[in-house]
């Protein structure tokens, strides 16, 4: 059985939530340059060009990419061939965050939801763990800000609604964000499990490469469908106005319960940040 050290865990994770706040990674910047190739709105194709500006900015300096620095989402998978020593994971993943939210001067989010007072070093994340088969750890972290977040939505449509009723809250949900989410956006949709299972596959879809296609021809053929009618709302970067409100529609399936049909819709906002590490 593989040992990995705790104290490799948390190097790993500082280093990556200074990265993901700082680097805007490839994908997203090839769907920001394509969308300004293809805006003919003068409005739309300035705040596409300050987005890019504002990255490469971000990179040279090593400043944040955006003020809210977020509050740390993390999907890990757990070989079961693999052993952790040293420590227990979720707290190496927390002290990680410590570390790296603190090295990078990087914005402290999480706070107490009633008081309000700030927890003061980025903690706790929040963790989802996985167990697969293999010797290997995969860490996936997403820096996910409040604006994009408070967006987002879970319903209980009845099974009857069908696609019809997911296309028509997806459409109504980004129409009733508008500007709130900083857009251009990536929504993230998870169908399927369970009330709280269905939130989950939905930001676990903003994980995927923003280019990529679905390896499912019919689920492809919905994100594109959806993206279409998103990008046809024209709600434009920033919201104000243009042919991309949207960047990508991803969606995250599974079966459900038969007298059920959850559907969520995680919205993510144009600073799409994620990184990955496997140790
Ligand atoms: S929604 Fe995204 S871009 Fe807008 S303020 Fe929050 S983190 Fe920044």
């Amino acid at each position: 059985m593989k040992e990995i050290q705790v104290m490799d865990v948390m190097e790993a994770v500082g280093k990556m939530c200074i990265k993901a706040n700082t680097e805007l990674p490839q994908d997203v910047r090839n769907k920001l340059e394509q969308a300004m190739a293809e805006e003919t709105s003068s409005s739309a194709k300035e705040v596409l060009r300050q987005l890019l500006e504002n990255a490469d900015l971000a990179m040279e300096t090593k400043l944040p990419l955006c003020q809210d620095c977020g509050l740390a989402v993390f999907f890990v998978e757990v070989g079961d061939d693999i052993k952790v020593v040293g420590g227990n994971l979720r707290e190496a993943i927390n002290e990680g965050v410590r570390k790296g939210y603190a090295e990078g001067y990087l914005r402290k989010s999480a706070c107490d939801p009633l008081t309000r007072v700030n927890t003061g070093d980025g903690t706790p994340a929040v963790v989802h763990f996985d167990l697969v088969p293999g010797d290997k750890l995969k860490i996936v972290f997403m820096p996910k800000g409040g604006g994009a977040e408070n967006m987002s939505r879970v319903t209980m449509l009845a099974p009857a609604q069908g696609w019809e009723g997911i296309k028509n809250f997806v459409i109504n949900r980004v129409a009733e964000a508008g500007p709130n989410p900083c857009p251009p956006t990536v929504i993230g949709i998870g169908i399927g499990g369970t009330f709280e299972h269905s939130a989950k596959l939905a930001k676990k879809s903003l994980m995927r490469n923003l280019e990529d296609t679905h390896s499912d021809p019919e689920i492809a053929a919905r994100e594109k469908e959806l993206e279409e009618a998103l990008n046809a709302l024209g709600i434009g970067p920033m919201g104000l106005g243009g042919k991309t409100t949207v960047l990508g529609v991803k969606i995250n399936m599974e079966p459900c319960h038969l007298a059920s049909l959850p559907l969520a819709v995680n919205v993510q906002c144009h600073s799409q940040r994620h990184e990955e590490v496997v140790l």
